[in-house]
């Protein structure tokens, strides 16, 4: 397994990140995922505003070496810059790692030409067209932006022929040889302090973002485990009483039709009596599943534990037959769990469920919390009619007109 996305969690996020500003593995593949489409177009780009550059000094290298002027626009124009829009086509065509190598290469291409046109020149001025390497060598560093390890890299290999071809010109004054290396030296060593002021940067801020980023999923992901404990019965792993709560309060927002099963295991106090409070923990999980697998079965509803040995199930978009339909379902699917209850005394020796049903009819007449208490009611009064009429049934209860709930 990779260890870091572990690390970016806890640690430092240098952690990601080597002396020479290379991310690791795993942190350089999805930097690629989110910014190689950007990465690349500015490549294009800036390559393509660089090439232009490059052959202004067919210009002016026709007054300053116009003894070689045609050898130089032949080296510019159609060596280097067939290289290059080589290279530009190659940009997206190659994974990242190569794209940067290749950009390295153009560099480096784009650098050795001047430098042999200043070592062949034997015209006057010919010395002015090492001004040529220096701006190259600051394109490659600050427009480009190679990334670091190949911005060293192009930089020492323009130090070293840069050094070789000053040494090498025998016919240049020793103080403008001097001079000329001290400008070598310090655009080298100016531009790559700049090219990694910049990619330090840019590692550096993408790793603080992905790191913002990894804690704020976690901490999403924790307030989402700490919500749904908090709505979880422990026993039955249903949804529990604050779940239905929240449960109906949407969906009565929603003002569609929508019943409620209010279902009660008969006898219960007596199944504990007679097996034992565990078989009876045993048993509510058993009824639990199996409400749960009905009603899951269904799209649009909720099973939850209401309290004790009462569980709930909501139905959305729902009218009375098709509840009463449900409920009886219900009844007979537990009873067919045939699970045994020696001690009820009425003559059945199973666990049965009793259920009241409500059906709201839907539309925007009166406050929801209002509906909800109603509802609710009117399940729990059509239970207490099941269990009235015998237990082992359903019962469709019918709503209280409002002004009579608020007396009772
Ligand atoms: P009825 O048919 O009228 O509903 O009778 P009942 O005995 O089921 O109803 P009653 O309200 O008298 O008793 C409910 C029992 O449910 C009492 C309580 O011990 C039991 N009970 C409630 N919660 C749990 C629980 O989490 N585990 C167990 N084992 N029993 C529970
Ligand atoms: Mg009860
Ligand atoms: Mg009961």
């Amino acid at each position: 397994m990779d260890p870091a996305p572990a690390n970016r969690e806890t640690a430092d996020v240098t952690a990601d990140l080597d002396r020479i500003l290379r991310f690791s593995p795993s942190v350089a593949e999805q930097y690629e995922s989110e910014h190689g489409r950007a990465r690349e177009a500015d490549l294009r780009r800036n390559a393509l505003v660089g090439l232009l550059l490059y052959n202004v000094y067919n210009v002016t290298g026709w007054f300053l070496m116009p003894d070689i002027a045609f050898w130089a626009l032949a080296a510019r124009l159609l060596m280097f810059t067939s290289l290059a829009l080589l290279l530009v086509w190659l940009i997206g065509r190659v994974g990242a790692a190569q794209r940067e190598r290749l950009m390295l290469v153009g560099m480096v291409g784009g650098i050795l030409p001047p430098v042999m046109l200043f070592w062949l020149t034997q015209a006057p001025l010919g010395a002015y067209s090492f001004a040529e390497i220096l701006l190259a060598i600051l394109f490659g560093n600050i427009v480009l932006t190679l990334r670091f390890p190949q911005a060293v890299i192009m930089t020492a290999i323009s130090f070293a022929v840069g050094l070789l071809v000053l040494a090498m010109k025998a016919e240049l004054e020793d103080g403008l040889r001097g001079a000329l290396f001290l400008h070598l030296a310090t655009t080298c060593g100016c531009s790559l302090y700049a090219n990694y002021q910049m990619e330090a940067r840019r590692c550096r801020d993408y790793l603080m973002g992905l790191r913002a980023r990894m804690l704020r999923d976690i901490a999403e992901r924790t307030s989402k485990r700490f919500q749904d404990l908090s709505q979880t019965d422990a026993l039955t792993g249903l949804p529990n009483r604050r779940a239905l709560d929240l449960c109906l309060d949407t969906w009565l927002a929603e003002h569609g039709p929508l019943a409620v099963l209010m279902i009660d295991i008969d006898h219960f106090k007596r199944f504990n009596d007679t097996r034992g409070h565990l078989e009876g923990d045993t048993c509510l999980r058993r009824v639990a599943e199996t409400l749960a697998a009905s009603a899951f079965g269904r799209v649009d509803s909720l099973c939850a534990r209401y309290g004790g040995e009462e569980f709930a199930v909501v139905l959305r978009h729902v009218g009375p037959a098709e509840a009463a339909a449900v409920a009886d379902d219900l009844v007979r699917t537990v009873a067919a769990l045939g699970l045994r209850h020696p001690g009820r005394g009425d003559g059945a020796r199973i666990v049965t469920v009793s259920i009241g049903i409500a059906v709201s009819g839907g539309g925007r007449s009166g406050e929801r919390s209002d509906a909800k208490a109603a509802l609710l009611e009117t399940a729990d009064r059509a239970l207490y009619a099941a269990k009235q009429g015998g237990r082992n049934r359903a019962v469709l209860g019918t709503a209280l007109p409002l002004g009579l709930r608020r007396a009772g």
